[in-house]
């Protein structure tokens, strides 16, 4: 077991991973499991908290990487950039063609694509 796939459970965990389950889950004993944490915390891949877990003291490991992919998310709906992000049209919101059909898909989801695709037709 290597750091590298200790790191990648902790990063596949948005809220952290126990210390306690991390040993189990990558089938080490607990004194390798706190070795491969101290290293992967001194060149700083991760962050540790004091955490009690059913009456046990063990530690929160989070991930310092943050996935890439989700820098953008915000701006995106039904994979439709957000039509405003870069525009240089002068404009009328309220009259955007560009930005209801946006808004459309994020209110109605898939079944707006359909809708707007049906309008278009
Ligand atoms: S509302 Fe329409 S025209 Fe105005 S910035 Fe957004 S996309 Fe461009």
């Amino acid at each position: 077991m290597s750091a590298e796939e200790a790191l990648e459970y902790i990063k596949s965990r948005p809220e952290g991973a126990l210390q306690s389950d991390l040993w189990k889950v990558l089938k080490i004993d607990s004194r390798k499991c706190s070795r491969i944490v101290a290293k992967l915390l001194k060149d700083n891949l991760i962050t540790r908290e004091v955490e009690s877990a059913e009456g046990i003291r063990t530690y929160r490991l989070s991930c310092t990487i943050k996935p890439r992919g989700r820098r953008f998310d915000p701006l995106l709906a039904l994979d439709a950039f957000e039509p405003c992000a870069g525009c240089i049209e002068e404009c009328i919101p309220e009259h955007c063609a560009k930005l209801s059909e946006w808004i459309f898909s994020i209110v109605m989801g898939v079944e707006g694509e359909v809708a707007v695709e049906k309008v278009r037709s």
